[in-house]
C-alpha cells in the first residue's frame, strides 16, 4: 500500500500495537474510556548509554476522552530501561514511568505532528509518536547501577564496588616522571620551578 504522508484517507494499521481505535468512544465532550493494554517496545528508543529493549513489554494506561476538538488521550506507560552504568560501565536495568497527555483534533490531517498538533486519522489514533517523545526524554543519560556506585579505579580499572573499600595502591612514580627524578636527585619542591626553566623565561627580558 502506497504511504503517501498527505493522504487524509486512513493509513493506519488498526492492528497495530500503538494504534487506538476511537468508534466504541462517544464523541460527545465528556465521554471518556480506559483501558490498559501491554505491548512490544517498538524500535529505536535509546539514547547514548540506555535504551528501551525492542519488543520488551510496555505496559500503558491509557485515558482517551471526548473533547470539542477531538480525543484527548492520556497515557501513563512504564517500560524497562536497559544500558550501561556510567561509573562502572557494569549493565543496568531499571523501569521507567512516564506521563504524556496529548490531543488528538477531529481535523483530518496527516496523522503526523506538525504545527497542528495530531490528528486522528478516520476512527484511529497512533499512540507511537507521543509515547517515543516522552519514553526517550525520560531515558536517564546517565544511568547509575546504584546512587552511590563508586565506579572504578582510576588506576588499574578494577570495580571499586567489588574491589572493597581497602582497594588502593601505593603511590607509584609515573615512569616518565622518574628518568626525570634520576637527573635531579636534589628536585626542588613542587611549585618552584628547575634552575633550567627560570633562565630559559627569562631569555627575552631585557
Ligand atoms: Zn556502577
Ligand atoms: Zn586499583
Amino acid at each position: 500500500m502506497p504511504n503517501s504522508r498527505r493522504t487524509p484517507t486512513a493509513r493506519l494499521d488498526p492492528r497495530g500495537p500503538l494504534v487506538l481505535d476511537t468508534r466504541a468512544l462517544p464523541r460527545r465532550p465528556g465521554s471518556a474510556r480506559t483501558e490498559t493494554r501491554t505491548v512490544p517496545a517498538p524500535t529505536d528508543l535509546h539514547t547514548g548509554l540506555a535504551g528501551i529493549p525492542e519488543g520488551s513489554d510496555l505496559r500503558l494506561d491509557v485515558t482517551l476522552e471526548s473533547v470539542t476538538e477531538g480525543v484527548l488521550a492520556t497515557v501513563t506507560a512504564v517500560a524497562p530501561v536497559t544500558g550501561e552504568c556510567a561509573r562502572c560501565l557494569e549493565p543496568v536495568t531499571q523501569m521507567i514511568e512516564v506521563r504524556c497527555q496529548e490531543l488528538f483534533s477531529y481535523e483530518q490531517g496527516t496523522g503526523d505532528a506538525d504545527e497542528d498538533g495530531y490528528a486522528l486519522d478516520g476512527d484511529l489514533l497512533d499512540l507511537e509518536p507521543v509515547l517515543r517523545d516522552a519514553l526517550v526524554l525520560a531515558l536517564p543519560l546517565a544511568p547509575l547501577c546504584r546512587p552511590d556506585c563508586p565506579g572504578l579505579c582510576a588506576e588499574c580499572g578494577a570495580l571499586l564496588a567489588q574491589a572493597g573499600p581497602g582497594h588502593g595502591h601505593e603511590r607509584a612514580i609515573d615512569p616518565r616522571w622518574a628518568g626525570l627524578q634520576q637527573r635531579m636527585p636534589q628536585a626542588a619542591p613542587a611549585g618552584r620551578p628547575a634552575p633550567e626553566i627560570r633562565e630559559e623565561s627569562g631569555r627575552g627580558r631585557p
